[in-house]
Formats: structure tokens, sequence, C-alpha cells
């Protein structure tokens, strides 16, 4: 299981998305971003994604 913290992100957050691929966790990761901290996928930059790759967890 991967997981990714919010607050790895630097929002104050206690959300976890948590999911079987690197893929998949970067996914619920940006769904949960558009829903609860309104960001767009023009958030989503390249430098984004690799701050959330390089916070990824095994558990
Ligand atoms: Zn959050």
């Amino acid at each position: 299981m991967k997981t990714i913290a919010c607050k790895d992100m630097g929002m104050a957050c206690d959300f976890v998305a948590k999911a079987d691929t690197q893929e998949e966790v970067l996914m619920k990761l940006a769904e949960h971003g558009k829903e609860v901290h309104n960001m767009t996928d023009a958030d989503m930059t390249p430098e984004l994604k690799e701050m959330a790759i390089a916070s990824i967890k095994e558990e």
C-alpha cells in the first residue's frame, strides 16, 4: 500500500491518500486537492508531482 499525507505537501490537513499503485495514489491526492483545497489542473505542476512522489510512503 502506498500513502501520501496531505500535510507532507505543506497543507494543514489530516487527509492521507492510499492506493496500491503510485499512479492511483497521485490521482487520489489530486482529486482531494481539487475538492478540498480548490486546486486546479494548472496547480498540478511537474514540481508538485515530484514533491508528491517524494512524499509517498510504503505501508
Ligand atoms: Zn488536504
